[in-house]
Parts: structure tokens; sequence; C-alpha cells
């Protein structure tokens, strides 16, 4: 059989994570024996050929996988809107022998991909009669294969749960809404910021929720009064009364009333400049929301589908009908490409005819639940409690090491939890604090401004309780009336309570239900696929090493990145995935000798081939006697005057900083989810103890008896680790040039 042939363009507006997706493209289809070229503009590009249609090799897409932006470039084509357009389109493919198109953009893009693939017989038989083309040349490529890939900010595409681009465009809005609230709450200052989606609502959404806004409309989800300025002003003024400072209010380009009619940012500040008799700034985000590097979770979903688009081209039978390939449940699918473009439009037509219950329900589970719990996050203050309700008193606590994140699910405990009308407690320092009877009941605004800050405000400790502690615990829990807790924290935090549980015979108070939430940075929680403060570590990590490399540009170094994880290699391997490392040692293998030996010698050929910068991370504990120096210290001597050699311990930073968007979002969804949970078990009366986790795209509650099933005490690490099969996909991106 003939060498297949596969092209790949970016279209529509960029996004962040473009790059990464063409260099896996190319890469992969290398890798599997394909050829593989590059449209430059588009379909502008396969409009024009030639020059636009570039041959690419292992090398030409090397660097590019931290640039925002699209190498290739993008355009928006009119010529490719007409059937001549895509007539020469078709000529300057089956030119090149080329059969097989991968498209990366947006509705639009992927709508025209789709319309190309069903013209191409009959384009080609008009290429065939107007004499432009042999009839046996057009023989040979009977079907053109599409495959589609979602590169748009606006996470506006039905089928696939994450757009590439959307994870980073919240970042740049989670970053400038953040310093909008520190120059906000110094002049005590209403802000309103505006961010993109002109039918999807999720930038702002999801914005408003990573950042604590008071307020934010969406055009899915019109205010449901006439008199939603007055709505609006008598929330704010509400914060105002209970002690706020400032005001953010976050807006979607497509806001707007029930009625349909748009509703402007210079509207909202008339309206509130009027209602609260104060100063109202406007910023809009723009294109700030599109530029700037990836997040590392879009380097590695763009990574991860752009393989994934490879392999369903290479797969395709010619009958197949054109798929996108997208991400559900934190795996990579296949999808039908119209009746997601079909379902995709559906939204904006729902939003046009001014159906939004139609909108919502077409919008993911997960939209909806966000939407309502941002409904209470707003609130100035909590409904009261309901006349004879029983209100239950529940205790939060921070524990093991500190993970960003921890702040705003307390943040989220303590407001779900008061709005509900119960009490609301909060135990400082983790279970020391808790066994010295360091306990305060939590107000509405004792945790203003906490949704965004890292670190733990309540103090946390590595201590896990045992023995005498367990007696001032209990006597704690007694002397507070504590009736539920929510702890929040890593391995020790688990450790902590399975010992509690494991106690219950002999101190009758901790008969009460308790529910874990898996925060740590290490990501080496039973029961679930995340836990909070990993993707924050992550994005850390690959901003220190793009740093790093850009340290180097100029010498034949290799850089040895040492990174957190304890016995566990998720931060190592994602950290390679993401920075494009050429290895990765992690502690579920080990590291070994010969493999080492194997390294230099990669190393050596690399460098002496022209490479100009090696990375390898090594986990922390990948292994007890190669350690970071050790390895240092060997390829120093085995690279001889070949190239040479740097450690760069991350340490710290990795656990710093603000929490990611994805953290914070994700903190206050599973605080929901536990408190619920915990409110439901104090009216049943049921005292299970448990840990709650995101595994296959569902939220489960685990009972604690089984920690030691689904976690190995040892290792403290999941039994099971999804990830560990991501290595195949890291080793081929990270490859020499097979020429090496
Ligand atoms: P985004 O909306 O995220 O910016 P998009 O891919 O939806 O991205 P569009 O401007 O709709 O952006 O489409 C990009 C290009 O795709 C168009 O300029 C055109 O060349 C091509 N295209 C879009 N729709 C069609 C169509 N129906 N038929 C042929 N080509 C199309
Ligand atoms: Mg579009």
């Amino acid at each position: 059989m003939a060498t297949k042939r596969i092209a790949v363009l970016t279209s529509g507006g960029d996004a962040q994570g473009m790059n990464a997706a063409v260099r896996a493209v190319v890469r992969t289809a290398l890798d599997k024996g394909a050829d593989v070229y590059a449209v430059y503009e588009g379909y502008q590009g396969l409009v024009e050929g030639g020059a636009r249609i570039h041959k690419m090799d292992w090398d030409s897409v090397g660097g590019i996988l931290q640039q925002g932006g699209t190498v290739i470039g993008t355009a928006r084509s009119e010529e490719f809107r007409t059937r001549d357009g895509r007539r020469t389109a078709a000529l300057n493919l089956v030119r090149l022998g080329i059969d097989g198109l991968i498209v990366i953009g947006g509705d639009g893009s992927l709508t025209g991909a789709n319309l190309f693939r069903q013209e191409w017989p009959s384009l080609l038989s008009e290429l065939v009669q107007n004499g432009n083309l042999e009839a046996e040349t057009a023989a040979k490529y009977p079907h053109l294969v599409i495959v589609g890939m979602v590169g748009s900010i606006d996470n506006d595409f039905s089928g696939t749960e994450m757009t590439i681009g959307a994870d980073s465009a919240l970042h740049r809005i989670t970053d400038a809404v953040d310093a909008i609230t520190s120059t906000a709450a110094s002049h005590q200052r209403t802000f309103i910021v505006k961010v993109m989606g002109r039918n999807c609502g999720y930038l702002a959404l999801y914005g408003a929720l990573a950042t604590g806004a008071d307020w934010v409309l969406i055009p899915e989800a019109p205010p449901d009064v006439d008199n939603w300025q007055e709505v609006m002003v008598e929330r704010l003024k509400a914060g105002i009364r209970a002690g706020r400072r400032d005001h953010i209010v976050i807006m979607a380009e497509g806001a707007q009333d029930r009625y349909g009619n748009y509703i402007g940012s210079s509207d909202v500040q008339r309206v509130l400049e009027e209602g609260l008799g104060e100063e109202v700034r406007t910023t809009v985000l723009g294109h700030v929301q599109r530029g700037g590097r990836p997040s590392a979770y879009d380097r590695n979903l763009a990574t991860l589908l752009g393989y994934e688009a490879v392999i369903a081209v290479l797969e395709a039978k010619p009958e197949d009908d054109a798929v996108v390939v997208g991400t559900k449940a934190n795996r990579t699918i296949r999808l039908p490409l119209m009746e997601c473009v079909e379902r995709t439009r559906q939204v904006a037509e729902a939003i046009k005819a001014r159906d939004y219950e139609k909108a919502m329900s077409l919008r993911s589970t997960s939209f909806n639940h966000s939407f309502r719990t941002l409904k209470t996050m707003v609130r100035a203050l909590p409904h009261p409690p309901e006349p004879g309700q029983k209100r239950f008193r529940i205790a939060v606590l921070n524990a093991g090491a500190p993970a960003p994140g921890m702040n705003t699910a307390v943040r989220a405990a303590v407001r779900l939890g008061l709005d509900e009308g119960h009490i609301m407690l909060a135990a400082s320092n983790g279970f020391e604090g808790l066994a010295d009877g360091e306990v305060k009941e939590m107000q509405w605004t004792s945790v203003n401004g906490w949704a965004s800050v890292g670190g733990s405000v309540l103090g946390t400790s590595r201590k896990v309780p045992k023995g005498k502690d367990m007696y001032a615990i209990a006597r704690t829990i007694e002397n507070h009336r504590i009736e539920a807790l929510l702890v929040i924290g890593g391995w020790n935090a688990y450790e902590g309570v399975y010992n509690m549980m494991n106690e219950r015979a002999n101190f009758p108070a901790f008969n009460i239900p308790i529910v874990c939430l898996p925060a740590s940075i290490n990501n080496n929680l039973p029961g679930s696929e995340f836990s909070i403060g990993a993707d924050t570590a992550l994005n850390n990590i690959v901003e220190a090493i793009d740093k790093i490399k850009q340290s180097a540009v100029a010498t034949r170094r290799c850089f040895v990145v040492e990174v957190m994880g304890h016995w566990c290699g998720y931060l190592a391997l994602m950290g390679a995935l993401a920075t494009g490392a050429e290895r990765f040692y992690l502690p579920e293998e080990g590291i070994t000798l010969s493999q080492l030996q194997e390294d230099v010698t990669m190393l050596r050929r690399g460098f002496n081939l022209g490479k100009r910068l090696g990375l390898v991370i090594r986990n922390e504990d990948a292994n007890p006697i190669y350690s970071t120096n050790f390895i240092c210290s060997l390829f120093e001597e085995e690279g001889k005057d070949v190239f040479d050699v740097r450690p760069a311990i991350l340490g710290h930073l990795q656990q710093g900083g603000d929490p990611s968007p994805f953290d914070r979002i994700q903190a206050t969804r599973l605080t929901r989810l536990c408190l619920e949970h915990l409110i439901e078990q104090c009216r049943e009366s049921d005292t299970t103890n448990c840990f709650i986790g995101l595994q296959n795209g569902k939220f489960v509650f685990h009972d604690m008896r089984d920690f030691d099933r689904v976690g190995d005490l040892k290792f403290q690490r999941p039994r099971d680790q999804w990830w560990l099969q991501l290595r195949t996909i890291a080793n081929i991106m990270a490859k020499l040039s097979p020429e090496a």
C-alpha cells in the first residue's frame, strides 16, 4: 500500500494549544510511517497551494509547544466558501497525493471540512472533465478522510467537554480579574469585566466561579425578571451592608435580557453608577483571552487529541462519516462531526429564539450545576434558616500539605452550608488544631476573597492523629457538638480519617459522617482522577521549565528537572508531556543503570546532531540512589565536551501560588457535593465515612473502609492510575528525529 499522506491546517480564530496540536499531528504521523504536510493560512492556503502546502519533518515542529497562536497561520477564506475555491483546493491536495485532512478550528471550519469531504468525488470528476486532472490519478483518491479537532477559546462545541484554548483563556480571565479585584478593593469600587462568548457563557460563568465574582450575565440564561437592573443593584447593596468593599460583575459578550435585547457593558455601568452612587469601571478583556502561552492542560489536551486525530485518519474506512476528536470524562473520544456541529448550532438558535430553557438544556449538566452554585455563592448573605429547620453543626478543616484550592473549597463549604441554614465551624491547623480545640464559628463574610488565594488560610498540618490525639479530638467534637466533618486534604488527611474510623469502638464521638475531599498537588489520592492543587502545580512546573529552557538557547545543555509527587509520577509525566521533555523518570517505573546509559547515548547523539537543549524530568522519589545530583554527575561525565548538564530542583514553588481556574472550579464543585452528602447523612443518621472523587466523568463517594483496597498504603498512591497509559504518547512526542 502507498504511504498515507495527511495534511493538517488551522482555521478560524486562533486558540492557545493549536501549535501543540499541530506538533502532535506531525510527530504521530511520522511515527506511524505516514507523510505529513502543513497547510499554511488555513483554507486560504489550501486554495492557493504551492509553497502554502509544506512537507513537514520531525524538527519542523520543534520549539512550538509552548507558543500561543498558531505558527502555521490561520485565515478566514472567502474563496473556500465557493465551489470553485474548493475545486482548486482538491486539485492541490490530489497533486500531492494527500487524501487525509485534519482540520483544527471552530464550528465554521468543521462545517467547511465536512462539505469538502462530501463534494470530493464530484470535485475530482469535474477536474477530470475540465482536463485539469488525469482520470487515473483521480481514481487513486476516491475519498477524502476528514478528522476535526475543535480549537476555540469559547468552549462552545457540543460533544467535547473542553475545546483547545478554553482553559488558557480562563487563565487569562482569572489573572485579570484577580488583579482587578485587588485594585477594586483598595478603592471601594465596582468593576465590570466583559469576556468573550457570543453564544456561550462558559468563560463568563466559569470565570465568575473561579474568581468569586459578585454577578454574572450569560447569553443562555438571562435574568428571569424584567427589573433585573434593580435586583442586581439590590444584591450588590446588600453586599456593601454585609461588609464588602468591592464588586466584580462578569458579563459575556452575548449577554442579553429575557427579550433577547443585548446588554452592553455601558448599560450595566450606568445602572450600577446610578444605583450604587459610586464610580464603576469597565474592562473589556478582548484578545488578551486568545493570546499568550497555552496552559498545561491545553498543551496536553491538544497533544492527546492530535495523536488521536492521526490514528483516526489511519483507521478510517472510505465510507465512514467525518469525525471530530474530543474529550469526555478525561478520555479522548471520536464523535460524528456533523451531529456535533448541528447540536452546537441548536444552542445558538435557541438563544436567538429566546428559548433559554432549551439553550440551558443543551448545555452539560456541570454547566447547569455550576450556574446554580454560582447563584448561591454571589448572594451577599445566606437565606435565613427555614422556621423549625434542623440546623446541623458542620466543621471543615485542611489537613496534610497545603494545596492551592483548599481555601476555595473552605469558602464554598462555609457559604453553601450557611445558605442551607446550617452552622459552619472551622478548625485551624488540621487535626492538630482539632485536638487543641481550635474551632471557631464561620460567618458568610469570614471567607471573603478566599476563592483566589493559594495556601491554606485556616492553616494545615501534616500530623496524622494517633493514640493520645484521639482523646483530644473526641473531646473537641463533643465540646463543639460537631455533627459532621469535611476534611480537605491529601494522603495524611485520608489516613487520619481512616484511623479515626478504626477507633470508633473506643471513641463514640467519632460516630459522625466524615467526608474527605482530595486536595494534594501530588494527585495521589485514591478514588479520584484529579486532586485539587495538582493542576496549579503542573502549571507552576510548566512555567518554570519554559523559563529554564529560554535561559539556555545558545548552549548545548541538558537540564535535569526534579519535581514533586512523592511516590506518584503524575506531575513528572504530565510535566514532561506539556514541556516536551526527552525523558521522564517515574517512581512507578524506577530508574535502572542500563536505562541511564541508553539516555546518555541518546543525548550525546542528539547534541552531536545539532540539538541545543535537552530536558529530562525526574520525580523526587523515582529512585533513592540515582538522585538528581547523581544523574547530573553521570550525564556531565559522559557528556564530556558534547554537552553540559544543570540540575533544577523546583521545590516548593510547585506548592505555592494562586490556584488555577480548574482547581478553583473543581474545588467548588466537589465541595458542593460533599456538603450535600453530609447534610443528607445528618438527616438520615448515616455515619458512614467516605472520600469523594471524579472517576470516569462521575463523582463517586467511596466508603472509607475501602481506603486500603483502592489505595496502595505502602506507596501512598491509588492502585490504579489512569494517566500511566499516557506514557506511550509522551514517549512518541519526545523522541529525537528518526534520522538521529
Ligand atoms: P471561530 O468561530 O472559533 O472563530 P470558525 O471555524 O467557526 O472558528 P469561521 O469564520 O466560521 O470560523 O470559519 C473559518 C473558515 O472556514 C471560513 O473563512 C471558511 O473558509 C471556512 N468555512 C466556514 N464555513 C464554511 C462553509 N459552510 N463552507 C465552506 N467553508 C466554510
Ligand atoms: Mg464559529
